[in-house]
């Protein structure tokens, strides 16, 4: 590999369960952080304290604050 150039690229990740943010042509990636979460939250994800959850586990909330839980 000769290619020096950096390309750094992000995908929303749910910090419970570790799963990227994809749909049905694969995990989608960003140029940046922001896009990448912005693009989960569309979809249904979850940012709670600076936490990343995915719908999944939105569903399953056992991991969320009983607080938090309420809200959904
Ligand atoms: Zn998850």
């Amino acid at each position: 590999m000769s290619n020096t150039r950096r390309h750094t690229l992000y995908s929303a990740r749910c910090f419970h369960c570790r799963t990227s943010h994809f749909n049905e042509n694969g995990i989608l990636l960003w140029p940046d952080k922001d896009a990448a979460v912005n693009a989960a939250l569309e979809e249904g994800w979850l940012m709670h304290r600076g936490r990343l959850y995915c719908p999944t586990c939105i569903a399953d909330k056992q991991h969320l604050p009983p607080k938090q839980r309420k809200k959904l």
